[in-house]
């Protein structure tokens, strides 16, 4: 989402990265709320790391037009500071952030840096951005709290994200065949 290239990564189904995003609200108990604070979520990750990944907040001039960046052997996850203020506040599209670079770090800590991307046929899989979107997107909304009758005002409300992240949510989830 943040990044204009991408990188090859290990393949995965959906079902498995959908797996590991379910694993971080079961870990920190955090199943049972719909809306949960994602800036908190990835403090604590950062901190149970043991001090082998580093959380930081660099200034505008430092990081231009990059949102958000994770280390690709995962030693610092790092947030521009506009949208570090943002996702405190609440703000959907910050949170998204978040919880997509918490998805780097989670899938793709060491993995090997080939660029690749869809124009050049790579499958969605195969590719860095999608699964660290779809780790975000079951990260904040995930199935046990959405109904077949929801509609994306419905779910930003619930779960504090952007109406294009909650449409893409509800859009795949028909895609697919429904809950
Ligand atoms: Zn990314």
């Amino acid at each position: 989402m943040i990044e204009p290239d991408d990188y090859l990564v290990p393949p995965r189904t959906w079902a498995q990265i959908d797996k590991q995003a379910d694993a971080v609200r079961e870990v920190l108990k955090l199943t049972n709320q719909p809306r949960i604070d994602i800036v908190r979520v990835v403090e604590t990750v950062i901190c149970n790391a043991m001090e082998l990944s580093e959380f930081q907040v660099f200034s505008k001039s430092e990081m231009g037009h990059l949102e958000g960046l994770t280390c690709p052997q995962g030693s610092f996850i790092r947030f521009r500071e506009d949208v570090y203020e943002r996702a405190c506040e609440g703000d959907g599209r910050a949170r998204f952030t978040f919880a997509h670079e918490l998805g780097h770090l989670i899938l793709h800590r060491n993995a090997p840096l080939a660029r690749a991307s869809k124009r050049d046929g790579t499958p969605s899989y195969m590719l860095a951005e999608p699964q660290a979107n779809r780790f975000a997107a079951t990260l904040l909304m995930p199935k046990a709290h959405l109904s077949q009758t929801d509609e994306a005002s419905d779910v930003v409300r619930r779960f504090g994200v952007s109406w294009e992240a909650a449409s893409n949510r509800l859009s795949d989830i028909k895609k697919r065949g429904g809950l």
